[in-house]
């Protein structure tokens, strides 16, 4: 039997991260809001899970970002009160490598745009006031206080917790198989066969994550027809996160130890993020290689660990920490980057849909700006256009 259509004003696809934020922002505002996952979030099946994501202000990636950043702080500091819950931890972020490296050139360049604080100095002086790590003495080193971390899986959970409360409905555990537009009014199918479900709203938001190559397709209802599968040319890949056995070593918690990323000049940077009190389980000093790879379908997250990954990140991370070549590997697992071809997020209205706003292409470093991107997902659903800054992120199809 083919189930009635249900009615919302906004239906939000894809509830981790963005999506999460996003309702959370709908709710806010009264607006009749519907979200849709296809596992029950917070899940380790996408980009959100591993315990922190790093957050920081003086961004290397581009200064047109740091407006943002400073709307995303607050963010997380007005969900922390709401939920009554610990997000966000500032332990300190340090980058660097050989003299220019491009961590360091930028962070400079974003803190002076923006005034920034941040301190910048040697290898030999990193390695004086953190004996933990062994860097060149030449190496150029930026250091900001305000940067450390906050817990994904956390803010996802409290994220539609506050959603739910101020009204929005949330249907888990129900993959949605296509959508399609007039322009005015949108509808969206998911499930199967008898359990088909259908709903119709004025709006949709896609945000997605890794199977957004999929779903960034539409109908376009009286229109072009069928929009070419994934129009913004993501390429997700499968990355490998490692956890090492701190022994209980206190250099190796937040209390001690800042956030750190260092590059590594053709090979991907190495970064850490330290223990924190409450971090639960897995345990320890969490490291990775950024953007090692390789592309990957998200259905292929459960795979096994490929034990040559976890090796090169060993190496990589014992080059810098030394303790850490006798510290046993206490975790490893995959988790999902969606790239964009230029590595910055894509965020705006469907090139081809007045009333469908997308959020996707997050590149590996798009946590950090969950309640802005949400902010600015609402302000598009609801209005068809933001205030907020990000016009450089527009799609384009
Ligand atoms: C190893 C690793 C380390 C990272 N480190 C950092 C960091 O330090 N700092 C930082 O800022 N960022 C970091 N990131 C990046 C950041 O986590 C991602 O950019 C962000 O989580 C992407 O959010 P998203 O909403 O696009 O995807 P997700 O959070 O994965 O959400 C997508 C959701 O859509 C749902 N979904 C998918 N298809 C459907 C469908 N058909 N129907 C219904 N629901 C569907 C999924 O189930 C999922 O819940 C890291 C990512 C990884 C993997």
């Amino acid at each position: 039997m083919v189930q009635p259509i249900e009615h919302a004003d906004v239906v939000v696809v894809g509830l981790g991260t963005m999506g999460s934020a996003t309702l959370l922002e709908l709710a806010r505002r009264g607006v009749r809001a519907l979200g849709i996952d296809r596992f029950a979030p917070p899940h380790d099946r996408g980009s959100a899970h591993g315990g922190s994501r790093v957050i920081r202000l003086a961004y290397f990636e581009h200064s047109d970002y740091v407006p943002l950043l400073r709307r995303a702080y607050e963010g997380f500091e007005r969900l922390e009160r709401d939920a009554g819950v610990v997000l966000k931890t500032e332990c300190g972020v340090v980058m660097g490598g050989v003299a220019g490296n491009p961590a360091s050139v930028g962070m400079l360049r974003s803190a002076r745009e923006h005034d920034l604080d941040v301190e910048h100095f040697d290898g030999a002086e990193l390695m004086q006031r953190w004996p933990q790590f062994a860097v060149p003495r030449d190496w150029e080193i930026v250091r900001e206080a305000r940067g450390g971390f906050v817990r994904p899986e956390a803010t996802v959970r409290a994220a539609l917790a506050e959603a739910e409360r101020l009204g929005a409905t949330i249907v888990r555990n129900m993959p949605i198989t296509r959508w399609e537009s007039d322009g005015r009014r949108v509808r969206v199918f998911g499930g199967a066969g008898s359990s088909t479900r259908r709903w119709e709203a004025g709006a949709l938001v896609l945000s997605s994550g890794a199977w957004m190559p999929g779903l960034s397709a539409g109908v376009s209802v009286g229109g072009s027809g069928v929009v070419a599968s994934n129009p913004f040319a993501l390429r997700p890949t499968r990355e490998t996160l490692v956890w090492l056995d701190d022994e209980g070593d206190r250099g190796w918690h937040a209390s001690e130890m800042p956030v750190w990323f260092f590059d590594r000049g053709s090979a991907p940077p190495v970064y850490g993020i330290p223990a924190f009190d409450g971090m639960g389980s897995p345990q320890g000093l969490k490291v990775g290689l950024h953007g090692r790879g390789p592309d990957a379908a998200p259905e292929s997250i459960g795979d096994a660990v490929d034990p040559a990954i976890v090796d090169e990140t060993r190496a990589a991370t014992s080059e810098r920490i030394p303790v850490a070549v006798s510290r046993a590997t206490s975790h490893a697992c995959h988790c999902m980057y969606t790239m964009s071809p230029d590595g910055h997020f894509v965020v705006g209205l469907h090139p081809e849909f007045a009333n469908v706003a997308v959020a996707c292409g997050f590149s590996g470093h798009g946590f950090k700006f969950a309640p802005v991107i949400g902010e600015a997902l609402a302000d598009l659903a609801v209005d068809g256009r933001t205030e907020l800054p990000i016009g450089f992120l527009a799609p384009r199809g």
